[in-house]
Formats: C-alpha cells, sequence, structure tokens
C-alpha cells in the first residue's frame, strides 16, 4: 500500500506546470511550479516545516513546545497544520491589512492568532517585533518552552528551499533550465532555490520580481536599498529590508513590477488556463516574462505559483476593490 505516514509528508514534491500563454508570447517555456498544491495551500508549508525540523535537531523545540511566529498568513497556516499534527502549539501574529480570507482561514484552523495595525518595520510594535516578544512571554510561562520562528533571518528557511524546491526544480527540468524568478517575502525561496540552481549550474540566470514600493530590486542592481514608486496590494511579499535569507540570494536580474502590470497574466490564466492564483504568483509570471524577454526566445524559465486566488477573493478577484485602486479588471468581471 502507498500512503503518506502524516501530512508533513504531502509537502512538497509538486508539479511543474506549463503556462501556455506566457509561453507562447515570449516564445520561451514557462513553467510555475505549483505550491498552492501544500496541504496548507501555499509555498510556505515547506517554510514552516524545515522551521520545524531544525529547532527540533538543535533541541529548540522541546515536545509540546509552542512556535511563534510573525507572517503574512501562509507560514502561519502552515505552522498551525504542523503544530496540530506533530504535537506542539502556535502562536501567529500577523497585520490585519492582511486578507480576510487568510485570517478567516486561521480562525478556521484554530490558531492563537494575534491581529497587530500595519506599521514600518522600525516600529516596536511591527508584527515580527511583536511575535519576537510574545515568544520571549512565552518561553517564559510555557512548561515545555516556546521559540521565534523568525522566518526572515532564520537559515533553515533558505535551506528548506535548496533542499527542496530547488533540488525538485533541477531534477524536473532534468537539468535543461535557463533561467529562475521569483518574488521576496522573506527571500528563502528566492536564497535557497538560487543556490541550489547555481549549485548545479552557475550559468542559470536568476531574476527578482519586485512589488512596487519594495526596495530589493534597487538593492540588487545597485547595491543601495531604494523603494521603487508606488505601491502594492499583492500580500506576503516586496520589503524594505535585506534579511538574513535575503543576503544569501544569488541574483543576476531585477526587475520591479507593478500590479497594472501582473493582474492580466492572473485574470488571462484563470480565463483561458483554469488556474485562478494569488497576487504573488502574478509578480513571479510577470518576472519570468521580463527574464524570457531578456533572455530571447527558447529558454526554459522556472518561477513559482506561491498559493490559490480563493484566498484573497475579496480583493484580487473584487471589481469594487480594484476600481478604488485604479487597478485593470477583466472584461468578465462586472460589479
Ligand atoms: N507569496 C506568498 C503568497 C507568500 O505568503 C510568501 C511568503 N510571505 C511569498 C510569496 C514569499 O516567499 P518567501 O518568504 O520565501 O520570500
Amino acid at each position: 500500500m502507498h500512503s503518506a505516514a502524516d501530512v508533513t509528508q504531502l509537502i512538497g514534491n509538486t508539479p511543474l506546470l506549463h503556462l501556455r500563454q506566457v509561453s507562447e508570447q515570449t516564445g520561451c517555456t514557462i513553467l510555475g511550479k505549483a505550491e498552492f498544491l501544500n496541504p496548507g495551500g501555499s509555498i510556505k508549508d515547506r517554510t514552516a516545516l524545515g522551521i520545524i525540523r531544525a529547532a527540533e535537531q538543535a533541541g529548540e523545540l522541546r515536545p509540546g513546545g509552542r512556535i511563534v511566529e510573525g507572517t503574512a498568513g501562509n507560514t502561519g497556516i502552515g505552522f498551525t497544520l504542523l503544530a496540530n499534527a506533530l504535537g506542539y502549539s502556535s502562536t501567529v501574529v500577523m497585520p490585519i491589512t492582511q486578507s480576510k480570507e487568510k485570517i478567516d482561514t486561521l480562525e478556521l484552523l484554530g490558531a492563537d492568532l494575534h491581529l497587530v495595525p500595519a506599521t514600518s518595520y522600525a516600529d516596536p510594535n511591527h508584527y515580527v517585533h511583536t511575535a519576537e516578544r510574545l515568544a520571549a512571554d512565552y518561553a517564559k510561562k510555557e512548561p515545555n518552552g516556546a521559540i521565534w520562528a523568525r522566518q526572515f533571518d532564520n537559515p533553515a528557511n533558505m535551506a528548506m528551499h535548496r533542499d527542496t524546491t530547488g533540488e525538485e526544480i533541477w531534477r524536473q527540468c532534468e537539468g535543461k533550465i535557463d533561467g529562475f524568478v521569483c518574488a521576496a517575502g522573506t527571500g528563502g525561496t528566492l536564497a535557497g532555490v538560487s543556490t541550489a540552481l547555481k549549485a548545479h549550474n552557475k550559468n542559470i540566470q536568476i531574476g527578482i520580481a519586485d512589488p512596487s514600493g519594495a526596495s530589493l530590486a534597487a538593492y540588487f542592481r545597485s547595491g543601495k536599498l531604494q523603494a521603487s514608486e508606488g505601491n502594492s496590494i499583492m500580500e506576503g511579499i516586496g520589503i524594505n529590508h535585506v534579511t538574513g535569507n535575503i543576503a544569501l540570494a544569488q541574483v543576476d536580474h531585477a526587475f520591479n513590477i507593478s500590479d497594472a502590470e501582473a493582474l492580466p497574466y492572473l485574470f488571462a490564466l484563470l480565463q483561458y488556463e483554469g488556474l485562478c492564483l494569488g497576487g504573488s504568483s502574478a509578480i513571479n509570471i510577470a518576472g519570468a516574462v521580463r527574464l524570457a524577454e531578456e533572455l530571447g526566445p527558447g529558454h526554459t524559465i522556472v518561477t513559482i505559483l506561491c498559493d490559490y486566488g480563493n484566498r484573497y477573493q475579496s480583493k484580487l478577484f473584487n471589481p469594487v476593490f480594484l476600481n478604488n485602486k485604479n487597478l485593470p479588471t477583466p472584461g468578465w468581471m462586472t460589479i
């Protein structure tokens, strides 16, 4: 009999999906790694599992212990599911501006959820700093201790993507891959996948797709953090400081992608290819198109399909919300 022993074994080994329209448009083969198929619905299940396994091995996470994390939501969903499966507790700190659907999902899963105002990273009440403080409080009072997962700086994040996401892409492409592009939230995916692919073939071109208002495209071009014009409605990506994980990324091309550039890919994918994705996937696909244009026809480029669109139905697929932000809506989307 073939069966998975537990939910951890459902994480990863996701397929690569041929993205037809953008491949035809560019003359390249553009492939998306279907991370929305993970049990928690996003690529961040891998991060949560990687951080848990590393903390167990280091003896920091003890049986029955608590995992505390600041998150845009998806990592929190991963930690909550894995804590249940592995006998831990979890606490999730999240900015209140994240989608209602992610908040609802965390409540459904029974997360110990702390919603905080959206503030700048410099503010001590930022969700990341709040998580660090809460973890220290819990560590004192919980019988089995508590850890702060610190996904932004924890090298276990990129290590998991290096050893799983990156190696899977290399194997699935049978070495025939010319480029990889993705956006960065913590930078774990970008650092891990770029490290794995460059170790196999240093000529593979790595690109970052940076949403409006984020600073990393400028950082990789010039070494200076400089926020790009505008802002973005895409959740889970777009940062203005160099995280411990970003510092390990190997990047050759940096693209600034606006929401207006990315959203039409999202709508066309749903209408013509039957795929309903979240906003970071749209930024990633737009980045893959830009890299394809730089490399020219005939190349194979991989990107990440991070999560599913129903997690953002009230924003990305809501014409009233989009109109209020002056963002494009497809003809079939009626108020
Ligand atoms: N897309 C989504 C939907 C996410 O939640 C995240 C993580 N915050 C990312 C992309 C970015 O991944 P990473 O943290 O590995 O940079």
